[in-house]
């Protein structure tokens, strides 16, 4: 599930809030209730399961496309 830190503007407050849309108008400080914050680019923000594919590596030494569908 998506976790995004906001900070609030009033007081400094960061906290987290599950978003399920982008739509964080209604977001409220958790301390001083003021819709006064912003959205933080948190490290440790949701990530998805999906694996990095590199394109080296994969495939063979002639097709370096990646994959060997048309070589082999
Ligand atoms: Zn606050």
């Amino acid at each position: 599930m998506p976790i995004f830190e906001f900070q609030c503007e009033e007081c400094g407050e960061i906290f987290e809030e599950l978003l399920f849309s982008s739509n964080f108008e209604n977001i409220k400080c958790k301390r001083c209730k003021s819709s006064k914050v912003h959205k933080l680019i948190s490290q440790v923000a949701y990530k998805s399961e999906g694996k990095f594919v590199s394109s080296s590596g994969s495939g063979c030494s002639s097709c370096k496309g990646g994959t060997c569908s048309s070589c082999h």
